[in-house]
């Protein structure tokens, strides 16, 4: 039977990346998105999937976006909690409103498309939730304090969901990325990318796609026996 799989943030970067693996191996692909609306509804016609408009970080949004997505599909068998922002800056130099935002988007985003989509997965017996975290949410980054505080909390929140929901057939997993190549870090001058790709084991950056490949991997079966788990794709820059 086909599957069904929401991506949150799948407009650009590692979401839309995820959004092309899993079509190319036969998954329906909902593709959520907030701003970028004719990169989502581009990347809904090469895929054959659906693009639907919800700001996560607004529980009224995600659960009437994941009630329309039921309605339409009458199912949802993975969730990507992939949609985040970051922001940088010297601990309390970093406006509380500019915090509040990263936590309402990063983590409150992930608790509320979780919430929405839970009920209809423990009916089911069944659903695999992949949460995108950061090795700075493991291993924590100077002048990136916040971001890393609100990685780590998807992290901890995996974990727990997954001894919670173990028991109703559902997995839940993190995939943990290093330096990709995305929008995000275009904050970054290249004299600062080359910077902390000397320190990556493996010599280069990272790839929407490589992201993408352990992101469809935690969805398959393939996978079935792994949950709470945290999976880094960081070239080995942090063991
Ligand atoms: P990106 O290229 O900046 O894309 C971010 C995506 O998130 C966009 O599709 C954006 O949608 C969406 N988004 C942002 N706020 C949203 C909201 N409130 N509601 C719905 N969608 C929202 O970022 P990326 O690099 O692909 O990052 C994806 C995930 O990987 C993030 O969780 C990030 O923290 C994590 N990560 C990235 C890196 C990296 O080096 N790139 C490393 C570690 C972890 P619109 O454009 O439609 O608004």
């Amino acid at each position: 039977m086909i599957k069904t799989v929401l991506i949150t943030g799948a407009s650009r970067g590692i979401g839309a990346a995820a959004a092309k693996l899993f079509a190319a191996n036969g998954y329906t692909v909902i593709i959520n998105y907030l701003n970028s609306v004719e990169k989502a509804l581009e990347l809904a016609e090469e895929t054959g999937g659906y693009a639907i408009k919800a700001d996560v970080s607004d529980i009224v949004q995600t659960e009437n976006m994941i009630n329309e997505i039921i309605e339409k599909f009458g199912k949802i068998d993975v969730l990507v909690n992939n949609a985040g922002i970051s922001v940088t800056g010297v601990f309390d130099m970093v406006p509380p409103g500019d915090v509040k935002k990263l936590f309402d988007i990063n983590v409150f985003g992930t608790l509320n498309c979780t919430r929405s989509v839970l009920p209809h997965m423990i009916r089911r017996k069944y659903g695999k939730i992949i949460n995108v975290a950061s090795m700075w949410g493991e291993t924590g980054a100077s002048c990136e304090v916040h971001y890393s505080a609100s990685k780590a909390a998807v992290i901890g929140f995996t974990k727990a969901l997954a001894k919670e929901t173990g028991p109703s057939g559902i997995n839940v997993n993190c995939v943990s990325p290093g330096l990709i190549m995305t929008d995000m870090n275009s904050c970054y001058s290249a004299d600062e990318l080359d910077g902390i790709i000397e320190e990556i084991p493996l010599g280069r950056s990272g790839s929407p796609f490589d992201v993408a490949e352990t992101i469809l991997f935690l969805a398959s079966e393939k996978s079935s026996f792994i949950t709470g788990q945290t999976i880094g794709v960081n070239g080995g820059m942090i063991v």
